[in-house]
């Protein structure tokens, strides 16, 4: 179990005005509060609740927040009140408490399961301060983590469903990418885990017979576009993951053999012109698949997504 002495650490990392009193008062109202409850893991419950904060010091949140997180189940499933969690923490505490709550209770009682899209704008309507939404999205990252130790698969099914229609697409409408990946990873594994496995095993079988250079491809287009005279250009590779493929494998109806793209990569430059310059150096560098050139003009971004072949 993550101490108290290690998430203060972590905080003051990136925070040092973090308010350290009040994470320690909110650790330890926690932990007394959920007393010897379990978890069907057979863990004390407060490790959920600490775990939930942990996570989202990955993301650098504010005290508030790391507060949120460590009493996000106490109104819901202790004798805690939100009016003693407002004497104790302030107003914001408890409207943050309050929000998460809320969402719990709206997941229980949806769980017939309305249309997604609807409980995806109720979510979001729910959650005015985005930070309720930030805290959910890391309970239910955790609950996902621990998803094993509950004994019934349809239980776990529906759970790992509504994290992919529900969960999963609110972290990609935030920006939220790395959660958003995670979510989806160990859903992929309850609901389709041979697929996955076998995913994840042609996936390693490339990359060690470096038939994916993710990195070196970075570097070469990284050449192209400085020895251009693009300055300040950022060049990312990445590998798509299992489930994205598998999705695209599906929708398309193909098989892994026949799927175009399982490494992607980005160029960020600053101005319009030098991303058609960096694009034509693209293609006169690689053959180009045709067809598949996308031109998408958003302002203040514009973006131009061109598929080639790799070496
Ligand atoms: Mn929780």
């Amino acid at each position: 179990m993550i101490r108290q002495t290690d998430l203060i650490e972590k905080i003051k990392s990136y925070d040092p005005e973090a308010d350290e009193d009040a994470i320690n008062r909110a650790y330890v109202y926690a932990m007394q509060k959920h007393g010897n409850q379990m978890r069907a893991s057979g863990d004390l419950y407060i490790s959920h609740p600490i775990e939930v904060a942990y996570k989202l010091t990955q993301y650098k949140l504010d005290t508030a927040s790391i507060i949120t997180a460590l009493l996000h189940d106490t109104v819901e499933d202790t004798d805690a009140t939100l009016d003693e969690i407002e004497t104790l923490f302030g107003e914001e505490i408890r409207q943050l408490v309050d929000g998460v709550t809320k969402l719990n209770r709206l997941e229980i009682k949806s769980e017939s399961n309305k249309q997604a899209e609807n409980f995806r704008k109720l979510v979001v309507a729910m959650s005015r301060d985005l930070r309720v939404l930030l805290v959910k999205l890391a309970d239910r990252l955790h609950n996902m983590e621990t998803l094993d130790h509950i004994p019934k698969p349809e239980k776990r099914q529906r759970i790992a469903r509504e994290t992919l229609e529900i969960y999963a697409a609110l972290a990609e409408r935030i920006g939220m990418r790395r959660i958003k990946e995670e979510l989806q990873d160990l859903a992929f594994k309850e609901l389709f885990p041979e697929a996955r496995e076998s995913l994840v095993k042609r996936m390693d079988f490339l990359r060690k017979s470096g038939q994916n250079q993710v990195q070196k491809v970075e570097e070469i287009l990284r050449d192209l576009v400085e020895g251009a005279g693009i300055k300040g250009a950022r060049v990312y590779g990445r590998e798509k993951k299992p489930f994205s493929i598998w999705k695209k494998m599906e929708s398309k109806g193909i098989g892994f053999e026949q799927l175009a793209d399982i490494v992607a990569f980005r160029v960020v430059v600053t101005t319009v012109s030098e991303c058609y310059l960096a694009l034509g150096l693209i293609h006169e560098k690689y053959h180009t698949i045709p067809g598949h050139l996308r031109i998408i003009f958003p302002r203040p971004r514009s973006t131009v997504i061109s598929r080639f072949i790799l070496p």
